[in-house]
Order: C-alpha cells, then sequence, then structure tokens
C-alpha cells in the first residue's frame, strides 16, 4: 500500500450494478479517494462481490472521467469545455426557443435506472414542473416493465412477492429467462442453497447458461414461445389436479376463464411450439404442483418480448394457481436488472405514472401529487409515450430537443439505425455522464456528473429492499451532482422555489411525503432507519413499521378486492417473421464481465480484459471453428463476429451479447417491435440467418 492508504477509512455503501444490491465497504485513502473496495457482511450478500461488484470502485477516479462541461453549437463542431454559466445558459436558451417555437411537449426527458431514487424522483418532476413537457421517461422501459404491468394487473403492487432468504425455504425453483450466474452472480448463493437444502431447480432458457448447467431440470425451449409453455404445464397441472383449489376459490378471480384457455394447451401442442419434448412439459408439472412450497422467478428472458406482460402473467397463474404465494419458500419474484431497476420505476420517471405509482390519468393522484409539488392539477401535464416512442418522435420531428439522464441509448435501444436518425434529427441534445458514452459524444452539451460514490441515496433491490448508499469522495473539481443540474436548470426557468433542495436527503424527505398512502409506501423510511438496518422493504406506512419483505400473507394481494386477478393469456408468434431469408433466431443478453450498455464497464481493466469485444455464439452443426468469421443478419442490419461454438445454444438460435456500440452492436440486428401493453421492445426474438464471411 502507499503511505497514504494506511490511512484508510472503509464506507459501507452497496454495489451500483445489479438489483441483487450487494454490501460493500469502498476503501477511502488518506486525500479522501476511493481506492479500492472490501466485502462486507452484509445478510443480502454476506461478503460475496462477483467480477463487476469488485472493479466498480475503479470508475470513480478513472482518468475518462468528465471534469467540465462540454459544449458546441451543431455536430460539426468538436466539443470544446465550457463554464457551468455557459452549458447552463445554453441548455436553458434552447429548452426556450424550442417550446417558444414548437410547443412545451417538443421537448423531452429520458431518465435511468441505475439513479439513486431521489434523482429518478426528481427527472419526473423536473420533466413536468420545470419543462412542463408530458415527454418523461426512463431506460426501464427497456428493462422490466412488461412485469411491472403484469404484478399490477395481478397482484394491484409491483414487485417480487418474497425476499431472497425465502428461496432457501423452497421445495421447487422455477427460474424462467434469467441467466443468474452471470447477470445476478451473488444471487446463486440462494439459487444453490436451496439445492443444497433438497430442492429441485428448473431452468427455463434456450440457452444452457452457468445456471443451467447445473440444473435438475433445463427447458431449453425456443425464444419468443414462453406462454405456450407455461400454459401447458398449468395444463397438465389441471388435467392430474394438482391445483390448490381452496387457494384459488377463496383468493381468486378469474380462474375459470385461465382454466378454461389452459385447456388449449396440450403438452403435445407446446411441444411443437416450444420446440421441447411433450414428456418435459409433464415433469416440470409434476415437480411444481407436486412441491409442497414452489417458487418462480424471472427476469428479461420472458420479460424483453411482444407478449412480455402475458408472458409474465402465465408465470403468475402457474404460483397462483397452486398456492404458492405469501408463504417462506412459496411465491414469486422478477429479478431487476440495473442496479435501481425496482426503485427506478416507483417515483415518477415513467411516462404514464406520478411519484408512488400514482396513475397520471387518474384525477384523484394528479390533484394529491399537485398539491404537494406546489402546482395546479391543470399544470400537470398529461401522459407521455414510451422510450422507444420517443424515438419514433424525434424521427417524425415531433420531439426537437431532449435532456438524457443516466442512459446510453445508442447502445441500449433496439433497432440502432432508427436510434442514431432520431438523435440526429434533434436540434438540441444535452446528455448527464460521468463518461463520454456513445449517446453522450453525439450530444450538443454534455453535463459532467457524480458517480454513485459521491453522492448519498437510496435503491430498492429486486426484492423492493431501500437501502442506503452512502458518499465516499468529493466528486473531481468541476463535477456536480445530477440533482444540482437539474436544480440549477429548474431555477433559470424561473420555476426555482420548487426545487430547493441542498441534497439527497431534502429530495428523499419529499419523496416519502409523496408516497404516503399509496401501495409504494416510503413514508416510513428514512435515512437514519437504513443507516441502522440492513434496509427496509416497501410498503413502510410509519416510523414505527418494520417494512414488508414478505407480500401475499394469508393469500391477501393489493387490490381492493384483496384478491389475485388471475389473467387468459394465448400465445402468439414473436413480431419478426421467419422466412427462407431469416429462418434462425437471434437473443441476445449480457455477459458476467459487462453492465449494460457498457459505458462504465468497458473501461475497467479487468473486466475488458476478460470479455474485450462481443461475440457470435452457434451451435456446432453449422460447421464454424472457433473464432471464425460470422456474418449475422437481419432485416435491419448485418455485422461480422467472431463464432464461439457451443453445444449450449440450441441448433435454431444464436446468441450475442449487448454491451457493445456499433459496429458490432447487437442492438443494430434486434428490432424495434413493441409489447403493446408494457411498450418494452423484443430484444429477445428476432428473425436472422448466419453466413460465413471473410474476416472479422
Ligand atoms: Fe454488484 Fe450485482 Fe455483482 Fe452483487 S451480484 S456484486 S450487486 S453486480
Amino acid at each position: 500500500w502507499r503511505a497514504d492508504q494506511t490511512e484508510q477509512t472503509l464506507v459501507p455503501t452497496h454495489c451500483c450494478f445489479c438489483g441483487v444490491q450487494c454490501g460493500m465497504y469502498l476503501r477511502v485513502d488518506g486525500h479522501g479517494k476511493v481506492f479500492g473496495v472490501e466485502p462486507r457482511n452484509h445478510d443480502i450478500n454476506r461478503m460475496r462481490l462477483c467480477p463487476k461488484g469488485i472493479n466498480a470502485y475503479q470508475q470513480v477516479n478513472h482518468p475518462d472521467r468528465l471534469t467540465a462541461p462540454l459544449v458546441r453549437r451543431s455536430r460539426d463542431e468538436p466539443f470544446r469545455e465550457a463554464s457551468w454559466e455557459e452549458a447552463l445558459d445554453h441548455t436553458v436558451a434552447e429548452i426556450r426557443r424550442i417550446q417558444g417555437e414548437r410547443g412545451r411537449d417538443a421537448f423531452g426527458m429520458l431518465g435511468g435506472a441505475s439513479l439513486f431514487s431521489e434523482k429518478t424522483y426528481l427527472v419526473g418532476k423536473f420533466a413536468r414542473v420545470a419543462l412542463k413537457t408530458r415527454h418523461v421517461d426512463y431506460n426501464g422501459r427497456l428493462c422490466m416493465v412488461s412485469a411491472a404491468g403484469a404484478n399490477k394487473l395481478a397482484f394491484g403492487i409491483d414487485r417480487a412477492a418474497n425476499p431472497f432468504a425465502d428461496i432457501l425455504q423452497t421445495d421447487c425453483l422455477l427460474i424462467a429467462g434469467s441467466n443468474v450466474g452471470e447477470c445476478f452472480p451473488v444471487m446463486t448463493q440462494y439459487v444453490w442453497g436451496a439445492r443444497d437444502r433438497g430442492a429441485t431447480l428448473i431452468i427455463v432458457d434456450p440457452r444452457q447458461t452457468a445456471v443451467a448447467r447445473t440444473a435438475d431440470i433445463h427447458v431449453a425451449l425456443k425464444s419468443g414461445t414462453d406462454a405456450a409453455f407455461f400454459n401447458a404445464v398449468l395444463h397438465v397441472i389441471v388435467a392430474e389436479g394438482l391445483t390448490d383449489e381452496a387457494f384459488l376459490a377463496e383468493h381468486t378471480t378469474g380462474w375459470d376463464e385461465v382454466k378454461a384457455t389452459v385447456a388449449a394447451y396440450p403438452p403435445s401442442r407446446a411441444a411443437e411450439i416450444c420446440g421441447v419434448p411433450a414428456e418435459q412439459i409433464v415433469q416440470v408439472a409434476r415437480v411444481f404442483g407436486r412441491a409442497e412450497r414452489a417458487m418462480a422467478w424471472h427476469a428479461r428472458g420472458i420479460e424483453h418480448h411482444t407478449q412480455g406482460v402475458e408472458n409474465c402473467l402465465t408465470v403468475i397463474n402457474l404460483c397462483t394457481a397452486t398456492g404458492n404465494l405469501g408463504r417462506p419458500g412459496a411465491g414469486y419474484g422478477t429479478i431487476t436488472g440495473q442496479g435501481n431497476g425496482q426503485g427506478g420505476r416507483e417515483h415518477g420517471q415513467k411516462s404514464d405514472l406520478l411519484p408512488g405509482g400514482r396513475s397520471i390519468n387518474d384525477p384523484a393522484h394528479r390533484r394529491q401529487v399537485a398539491a404537494i409539488w406546489g402546482i395546479e392539477e391543470s399544470e400537470l401535464p398529461q401522459a407521455g409515450t414510451s422510450m422507444m416512442e420517443m424515438v419514433w418522435q424525434m424521427q417524425r420531428g415531433e420531439i426537437r430537443g431532449l435532456i438524457g439522464v443516466c442512459n446510453n441509448p445508442f447502445v441500449s435501444l433496439p433497432n440502432y439505425a432508427v436510434v442514431k436518425d432520431g438523435y440526429d434529427k434533434l436540434e438540441f441534445h444535452a446528455q448527464f455522464d460521468f463518461f463520454l458514452s456513445e449517446t453522450a459524444a453525439n450530444a450538443h452539451v454534455v453535463f459532467p456528473v457524480t458517480t454513485w460514490a459521491e453522492d448519498e441515496g437510496v435503491m430498492a433491490n429486486a426484492e423492493a429492499r431501500v437501502v442506503k448508499h452512502n458518499k465516499a469522495q468529493d466528486p473531481p473539481p468541476g463535477v456536480r451532482t445530477d440533482t444540482w443540474v437539474m436544480c440549477e436548470i429548474a431555477r433559470r426557468l424561473g420555476e426555482g422555489s420548487k426545487f430547493a433542495f441542498e441534497g439527497s436527503k431534502d429530495v428523499f424527505d419529499e419523496l416519502r411525503r409523496a408516497s404516503a398512502g399509496t401501495v409504494i409506501d416510503y413514508y416510513g423510511i428514512t435515512y437514519e432507519r437504513l443507516e441502522q438496518t440492513g434496509g427496509i422493504a416497501w410498503p413502510c406506512p410509519s416510523l414505527e413499521h418494520p417494512g414488508t419483505p414478505r407480500l401475499f400473507e394469508g393469500g391477501k394481494t393489493y387490490h381492493a378486492d384483496g384478491k389475485v386477478h388471475m389473467q387468459v393469456v394465448e400465445w402468439h408468434p414473436p413480431a419478426d417473421p421467419y422466412s427462407d431469408e431469416y429462418p434462425m433466431t437471434l437473443t441476445t443478453g449480457r455477459t458476467v464481465a459487462h453492465f449494460l450498455s457498457g459505458n462504465q464497464t468497458r473501461r475497467l481493466g479487468g473486466l475488458v480484459e476478460q470479455t474485450p469485444r462481443p461475440w457470435v455464439e452457434v451451435h456446432p452443426s453449422h460447421g464454424f471453428r472457433n473464432g471464425e468469421a460470422v456474418r449475422v443478419v437481419t432485416r435491419r442490419g448485418s455485422e461480422v463476429l467472431p463464432a464461439l461454438v457451443t453445444e449450449a445454444i440450441r441448433p435454431d438460435h444464436v446468441f450475442v451479447p449487448y454491451h457493445w456500440p456499433y459496429p458490432v452492436a447487437a442492438n443494430a440486428l434486434t428490432i424495434d417491435a413493441l409489447d403493446p401493453r408494457s411498450k418494452i421492445p423484443e430484444y429477445k426474438v428476432c428473425a436472422v440467418r448466419i453466413e460465413r464471411a471473410e474476416r472479422i
């Protein structure tokens, strides 16, 4: 160690990189600089950290950090460093110009779900009160809004029903569409812990992922067929008398309709649709249906579809029909991807929601929030559109100005050509970031903002447990918090009195009040309580309330009638049709070394060394050698990638990880087709062909 490192302090906080939210200490040297990480015996992770968590600290003082605002008047010019005054004044002038010429809704805002909840709350308030636009959405729209939609429909509340610890008590754990071992590595301690105690592990995934290799049953179904599969599993459960009729009679509505629907999904039909043996469907049904305590967790694998909401509903139907809700070891959950994937959607940065998950279309909800924000209900804009729809509006010239915070759509949105075209048509684009992402590099103004280690705030993990991140170091000179930047712009727009926040704690206290009385009740959660505990699960309506780690105990949901509203689902094929030209399936996903668009992890030495570039995973039956150049062609574009030849992928599928930008962007190939209910894009399935290429 350097001498100044021997004077280290340990700042307790959490990893920023996924919805598990592992506890960690950041090591801070005698000069007040973060220089390392140390495991922390938090009950979420019990000292464990994955490669991303171990390397996360390196971004804090990384040489690529932006330390001055960047400004240019047109995209033909290079960026130049500017003062904060100039960058803020120019931004405000452009907001005024565009809204003056084209109306308030010609300016939009896009947030992110890796922000602290305080900042997600501010994004929603800033857009509606300072910009006065209806157009605000966030990158959780690409993540798990379909699960959120299903949860609200079935249960009247949008969060996982059980804490991670409940997994250890299950007899049967079904994980659908989640590469847990790579995307949420520390969560595998619960998966394998359950298995060590005798639980049967069922993995439903087109790929034989790391966790699927350890499963008792791996269902390698075709991507885009989940609804048919789960309907067929429920068909067998009904046929073999494995439903919990008492639970269904007392705690549900809609069961008769669901039962009639799944009658049309015998295993023989689903086997044909899903490309798996009918016997395996029967086997899954028997194991899940006979278990005294069974659980199902899922992630983007079943959510990233044009029937994403419906896929999640079929899993909920399965848990409900077997009475597996509201008990230790029996329940349902969705594994959030981003660090604040859960909290990011709770506090009003979503186009259709206000803080506390209130509906922007509900007059009573609008009045409640308007009163807290100090405006008239009539001043509150109406619902806007979703993230991808906003890009289409940029293409059409309906949205001409944009502020982006904590997102990188040039890598993360589908159909890159459309995204680039939409952003190129913006007359003004400002982006907040701490590294120059591909999207920021296309902007007119870039505001250099803090990392997660330079501010305090809360995130809600995949259990809906709210945890507190603590500030470990001051930001580098020239860097400001996102909160400060939004408040400064609001002040220059004449709305400063509504944004008189000194810091995160002020914002959190307003957030708590804004959530009070809703299902997403944070009122009883304070910074002080979070600092004294390992986190508190919402709803937590009072300062004495212990929080709610497990939902639906006694079978009671958050609908007015207290019941599970079971929903009928019919399977339909994916949006991108197969043809002789495009006969195979492309599916996309993550790898253990990288996080989302890679803007952070593609700069961190050990992670880049482990996984420097993307590849295409192909089955040996196609005759490629490892490393050989493969051209991957869809209706949106083509690119050449090295082959990773493996039997872990179905012969009719290829897989490409999506963390890299054009020209090796998986999302230059994917389709911008959306789930009509949740508006999540169909990242997990599109029609493709592969060809031998000359060279990479
Ligand atoms: Fe961070 Fe998630 Fe890894 Fe835990 S599992 S260290 S939260 S990336």
